[in-house]
């Protein structure tokens, strides 16, 4: 068994969807394929979750019409004429009902937002699954929800592989299907409710299928020629890697890189299952792999940077040393907040965090001064990470005006700066 995993942007059109259907094709073994909502659909459900939870139930209606639209138009465009199949018509319809007449007496967002948003994949798979059958490729839909057991830490749930796979190895094996579509990005908690594991997780939910069902190989298709030093939208003369071993790619996964979802890479060293890098604009290009085996990267440097991040500096009001007395307080808080912290730094009384933007920052911050702390922070800043840096990048980031603050090991450069406008 391979695993295959598409993203958002391989399946944004119809021609993504014919495309994936002539990869799928082309592969003669047993596959199981996990797509993403199509295109910038999960940004759109995020957009109609906020209406929703703000009570502007005339205008989440509105922005649900544009995704059943967008989705429609797809669909469409793939069989040459309107239709529906049975199951999106279904998912279109929850959808409808939850928006129309559910009554938020939950007031968790994080609740809400694994109820909305993961329909975007529900719906992407079944639309993918339906047309892989028109054209002759016979596959079997998979129900993630009722596969992936995952933790209750609702919007970044972790899938618990042992329990998962007490559930999907059966139903594999009682389909007995050569192709599986199945959803990324969603779950369920043991008590069935829907979670969701972190925007742009779908890698993640295809390393855990590869982990379960002993893949050969994990694929990721992208619209990159494979992994690249640095992202392409930002910076000229990237360069193409073709080999990397698990050690650098989580580190790199973790630093922000876009390429992998940063826990996709426990799952697959713990089986030792390589995971390919491919381009779905041309599948002939050999892509990059990650496999044990492959020696350190130790020259060429690797940029990343990690956007929407926030600074906060912590202190205890009375002069507590904040690493011997504080530091367990404080990260419980952050912890119940669900902030995901991404380089720290200490002194004496002052801790400072580089973080991932939170909707709870108010909230967070004003705990901490329940609790005796003075706090400070800046929104708008983001974290580059260097492996293999130079000499020249370490005295331009530690010369420049709006970096706040830089870290490094004898390999890894990390600097803290108020983002470019
Ligand atoms: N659809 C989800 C997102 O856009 C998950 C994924 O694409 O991996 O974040
Ligand atoms: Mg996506």
């Amino acid at each position: 068994m391979k695993v295959y995993k598409f993203g958002g942007a391989s399946v944004k059109d119809a021609a993504g969807v014919r495309n994936i259907a002539s990869i799928v094709g082309a592969e003669k073994g047993r596959l199981f394929v996990i797509v993403s909502a199509m295109g910038k659909t999960t940004n759109a459900l995020e957009g109609l979750l906020d209406t929703f939870y703000d009570g502007k139930t005339a205008l989440a209606l509105e922005r649900l019409q544009n995704i059943v639209d967008f989705h429609n138009r797809i669909i469409a465009e793939l069989w040459g004429r309107p239709f529906l199949p049975d199951r999106v018509a279904r998912f279109y319809m929850e959808l409808e009902e939850t928006v129309a007449s559910s009554n938020p007496a939950v007031r968790e967002y994080e609740v809400w937002y694994d109820r909305i948003v993961g329909y975007g994949e529900l719906i992407s798979t079944s639309i993918v699954s339906e047309y892989l059958a028109a054209v002759g490729i016979a596959n079997t839909w998979v129900d993630m929800r009722e596969c992936f057991v995952t933790t209750a830490r609702h919007k970044d749930a972790n899938v618990d592989l042992e329990r998962s796979a007490e559930r999907l190895v059966p139903l594999v094996e009682a389909a007995d299907s050569r192709v599986y579509v199945g959803q990324g990005f969603i779950g369920a908690t043991e008590d069935g409710a829907p979670t969701t594991i972190g925007r742009e997780g779908s890698d993640y939910s295809a390393a855990a299928a590869g982990y379960i069902l002993g893949a050969e190989s994990v694929t990721i298709w992208k619209d990159v020629e494979g992994i690249l030093n640095g992202d392409p939208k930002r910076f000229d003369d990237v360069c193409h890697i073709p080999e990397m071993n698990y050690l650098d790619a989580i580190e790199l996964a973790y630093s922000g890189a876009q390429v992998i979802h940063p826990k996709t890479i426990k799952p697959l060293q713990n089986r030792n299952i390589p995971l390919h890098v491919r381009c779905f604009l041309d599948p002939a290009l050999p892509g990059s792999v990650i496999r044990a085996g492959v020696q350190k990267n130790r020259e060429i440097p690797i940029l990343i940077v990690k956007p929407s991040q926030v600074l906060l500096t912590v202190r205890a009001n009375d002069f507590s040393f904040i690493l011997e007395e504080r530091f367990a307080q404080i990260f419980a808080l952050l912890d119940e907040y669900m902030v995901k912290v991404n380089l720290i730094q200490s002194s004496a009384v002052n801790l400072d965090l580089c973080m991932d933007r939170t909707r709870h920052l108010e909230e967070l911050t004003e705990r901490l001064r329940q609790e005796g702390y003075y706090t400070r922070y800046n929104t708008d800043m983001e974290l580059i990470t260097i492996r293999n840096y130079t000499p020249q990048q370490l005295a331009a980031l530690e010369g420049a005006q709006d970096v706040y603050l830089v870290q490094r090991t004898r390999r890894t450069l990390q600097a803290v700066r108020r983002r470019e406008e």
